[in-house]
């Protein structure tokens, strides 16, 4: 067992239709992309989650959403500020720093990018963002006004003005030539990095550009 840490919260709101955004202090220096696992009792085994706040700032944020036959998250969604939690120290190699690259996200698969973002390395970074709905596109409104026309921003089940109508693999699919040089990181469900990854390798990336983590 991983040795746990106390912590307590200090805010867990909802965000979005079934998405909260929990926060406590930081404790620890981590790297932007590597997560922690977090239970609300010694006795039971930590699920994992991607720290979604940058390595610089003084909360920790953690973005998750509830699996409603879950053992952890219906549970999490009822802790109040106050309240005490225990998590692990942070691990993980999903990490990406100056370079150029892509990274695409689904879902709560935005976190790790969110980290990298908050942390200031959008820089020379594309991200596309994919979710049904708007609403589930956990932090746009700061990737759009900081990384202008290098945020997409696409939903499956809802049209905008502002958003790509399709998945992440549609709007790939728009496009006519991709950079096979880079390096593209990949977040979110097994489903979404299957397809993504097999879109990019039919497209010419080299299977060791793909770099992935996924959420199970
Ligand atoms: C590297 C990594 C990073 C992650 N980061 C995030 C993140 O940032 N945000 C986020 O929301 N999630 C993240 N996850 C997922 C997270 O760890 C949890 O799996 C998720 O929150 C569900 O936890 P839970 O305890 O509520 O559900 P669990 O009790 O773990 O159950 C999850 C699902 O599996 C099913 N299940 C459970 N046990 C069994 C079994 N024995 N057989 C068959 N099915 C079973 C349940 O019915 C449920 O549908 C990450 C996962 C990984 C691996």
């Amino acid at each position: 067992m991983k040795e746990l840490v106390q912590v307590t919260v200090k805010g867990n709101n909802e965000i979005a239709e079934n998405a909260f955004l929990l926060s406590f202090p930081r404790n620890f220096n981590f790297t932007a992309g590597q997560v922690i696992g977090i239970t609300l009792a010694k006795a039971e085994e930590p699920r994992l989650y991607s720290i979604a706040s940058g390595a610089q700032q003084d909360e920790v944020w953690i973005l998750y959403t509830i699996k409603t036959d879950g053992l952890l998250t219906p549970q999490l969604a009822r802790v109040k500020a106050g309240d005490t939690i225990f998590i692990t120290k942070p691990f993980g190699n999903f990490i990406c720093r100056e370079e150029k690259a892509v990274w695409i996200a689904t879902g709560t698969g935005i976190a790790p990018f969110a980290s990298m973002f908050f942390s200031g390395q959008h820089q020379n970074k594309v991200l596309i963002q994919g979710n049904r709905t708007k609403d589930g596109l956990y932090f746009s409104e700061h990737f759009s006004k900081q990384m202008e026309s290098n945020y997409q921003p696409c939903c499956s089940r809802e049209k905008r003005p502002d958003c790509f109508h399709g998945r992440v693999t549609d709007y790939l699919n728009t496009l006519e030539n991709i950079d096979t040089r880079i390096t593209y990181y990949l977040c979110g469900s097994a489903e979404m990095v299957v397809d993504v990854r097999d879109l990019l390798i039919e497209k010419g990336v080299p299977f060791n550009n793909i770099i992935a983590e996924i959420f199970f």
